[in-house]
C-alpha cells in the first residue's frame, strides 16, 4: 500500500517594489519570508535573486527580481499566505514613485511528493523557463507576461501598471545550472540613508580567509570595499560566493558599528554570464542585448572625452564599436594596448548608442609588431647610415656595407594573450568574474 503524503508547492515571485529613493525587493522578500515563517509556513530551499536583462528600460539599478517557494496544505493556507505577502508588498513598496509598479506572481504546483527537491527537479513548465531566459537576454512586455501566466495557470497581482510581473515570473522560472549565492544583511530603518558603519579591516580579513569561495569583496585597484552599496537602500552589505556556507561564514567575520536588522541568503544567477548570447556574426547583433563574439581589431584604440577608450572590431559580416568606459578604470590600460589585426573574443552588451560595452575580453592572437633598425656590423655594433644611397658604416671598426638593408625587429607587446576583465566596481551583476571561469 502506498501511503505517500502529497503537498502543493507555491512559488511566489516579486519585483519592481523599489525606487532610486530607497527600498529593495530583496528586503521585502526577506521581511515577507520571515513573517511567513512566524505564521508557521514551511519555506523550501533558498529564495532566489534573479538578475534580468541589464538593458531593461525601467530598471532602478541592477534589474533584480526575487522568488521563493513554500508548502501549502489547504485552500485557506493559500489565501492566508497570499494576503500576508500582498499586504507586505503594498506596505513596503515605494508606490508613490511613478516608476515603481510592483508585480507579484503565485504559481502553484499541485501534488508534489517530495518538496525538499531543488526547484529545477520539481517540473517547472518549459514555457516559464523559456520566458525567464528571454527576460534575461531580451526585452519582454507586460502583455506577454500576462499571456504566459494565463497559459500556465499562475495568478498575477499588479500594483499600478504591475510591470513587476515580468521579473516576478522570470524569477520563478529561471533555470539555475550554474549558480552563486549572496548573503544580504539589512540595516535598521533609522540608519537608512546614513553612512554605512562597517569595520573595513574585518572585510579585508574576511576576504583573505574566504576568497575565492567568496569574491568581489574588495576592489583592490580602487582600494575600496565592494560589499557595501552606495545607495539609500536597506542593504548594509552583500557578500557573494560559491556556496551558502561560504557566504554565511564570511558574514560571521564581518564586523559593523551599527545593528543588523536581519539577513537573507539568496541563490542567484549572478556572475554566471547567463545574459550573454553566443553570436557568430557581428552584423546580426542588436541593441539592448549582450553577447560573446569573435573579431579582429580594425583600428588602434583611442580615447574620447570622459576618458572612455574606443576601438572597432570586425568579422566577415560587419563591424561594431567597442568601449571600455571610464568606470572600468585599469581595464582601459589593457584596451589601450590593443593593435590593429589583434584577434579577440569580446563579452559585453550593446547599449542605446549601438556601442558594445565591454565586460571582459580574451586576446586570442596578437599581431606581430616590428621596428626597423640599421643592420648589425660583423663586429657586433649596430651600424650608422653612411648617407643617402650610400649604405651603412660602422663607427667602431670602420666596416662599410654598401647594399645593407634594415633589420626588422619584433617589438614585445605590453599585454599578453589571455583574459582581461573590468574591476569589481564596474562589474555587471550577471557578469562572470575570471576567478569563476578559471574554476
Ligand atoms: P533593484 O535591483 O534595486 O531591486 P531593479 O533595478 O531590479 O531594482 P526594478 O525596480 O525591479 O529595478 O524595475 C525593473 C522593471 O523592469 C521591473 O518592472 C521588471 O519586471 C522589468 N523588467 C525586467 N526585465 C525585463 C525585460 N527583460 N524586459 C522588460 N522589462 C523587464
Amino acid at each position: 500500500m502506498c501511503n505517500e503524503t502529497m503537498y502543493d508547492l507555491l512559488y511566489v515571485g516579486i519585483d519592481d517594489t523599489d525606487s532610486s529613493e530607497g527600498m529593495c525587493t530583496t528586503y521585502i522578500g526577506a521581511v515577507v519570508m520571515d513573517e511567513l515563517k512566524d505564521y508557521g509556513f514551511k519555506l523550501i530551499g533558498y529564495p532566489r535573486l534573479i538578475r534580468l536583462n541589464p538593458f531593461a528600460r525601467f530598471k532602478t539599478r541592477g534589474n533584480g527580481a526575487i522568488s521563493f517557494k513554500l508548502v501549502i496544505k489547504s485552500k485557506e493556507e493559500y489565501e492566508r499566505a497570499k494576503n500576508l505577502i500582498l499586504n507586505c508588498v503594498e506596505e513596503l513598496s515605494h508606490l508613490q514613485e511613478e516608476n515603481t509598479n510592483p508585480g507579484v506572481v503565485f504559481y502553484k504546483i499541485n501534488g508534489v511528493k517530495d518538496y525538499n527537491k531543488e526547484i529545477s527537479e520539481v517540473k517547472i513548465q518549459s514555457q516559464l523557463e523559456n520566458f525567464s531566459l528571454n527576460a534575461i537576454m531580451n526585452i519582454v512586455s507586460i502583455e506577454e507576461s500576462e499571456k504566459l501566466a494565463q497559459e500556465i495557470g499562475a495568478e498575477i497581482v499588479k500594483f499600478k501598471k504591475g510591470r513587476g510581473i515580468i521579473g516576478a515570473l522570470a524569477a520563478i522560472g529561471c533555470p539555475l545550472s550554474d549558480k552563486t549565492y549572496e548573503l544580504l544583511s539589512y540595516r535598521t530603518p533609522e540608519n537608512y540613508g546614513k553612512k554605512r558603519k562597517i569595520k573595513y579591516h574585518s572585510v579585508h580579513e574576511m576576504n583573505k580567509k574566504t576568497y575565492p569561495q567568496t569574491f568581489d569583496n574588495l576592489d583592490e585597484e580602487e582600494g575600496y570595499i565592494a560589499i557595501e552599496p552606495h545607495t539609500p537602500c536597506p542593504i548594509l552589505y552583500g557578500i557573494r560566493g560559491e556556496t551558502a556556507n561560504a557566504v554565511l561564514e564570511a558574514h560571521n567575520m564581518v564586523k559593523t558599528y551599527e545593528p543588523i536588522e536581519r539577513i537573507a541568503v539568496y541563490v542567484s544567477n549572478q556572475h554566471t554570464d547567463m545574459h550573454l548570447i553566443n553570436s557568430n556574426t557581428i552584423s546580426q547583433m542588436e541593441k539592448y542585448k549582450s553577447y560573446i563574439t569573435n573579431g579582429t581589431v580594425t583600428d588602434s584604440p583611442h580615447i574620447i572625452e570622459g576618458g572612455h577608450i574606443i576601438f572597432s572590431l570586425e568579422d566577415d559580416s560587419g563591424s561594431i564599436e567597442c568601449a571600455a568606459y571610464e568606470p572600468t578604470k585599469g581595464f582601459r590600460n589593457v584596451i589601450k594596448e590593443l593593435k590593429k589585426d589583434d584577434k579577440l573574443k569580446v563579452y559585453g552588451g550593446i547599449g542605446e548608442k549601438g556601442t558594445l560595452n565591454l565586460e571582459k575580453i580574451e586576446i586570442l592572437e596578437q599581431t606581430k609588431f616590428y621596428k626597423a633598425r640599421n643592420p648589425l656590423c660583423k663586429c657586433g655594433k649596430r651600424m650608422k647610415s653612411a648617407g643617402q644611397g650610400k649604405g651603412y658604416k660602422c663607427i667602431k671598426c670602420g666596416f662599410k656595407l654598401r647594399d645593407g638593408v634594415k633589420d626588422l625587429i619584433e617589438v614585445e607587446r605590453n599585454i599578453k594573450k589571455g583574459f582581461y576583465e573590468v574591476p569589481p566596481s564596474a562589474r555587471r551583476h550577471l557578469s562572470k568574474p575570471l576567478i569563476r571561469i578559471k574554476k
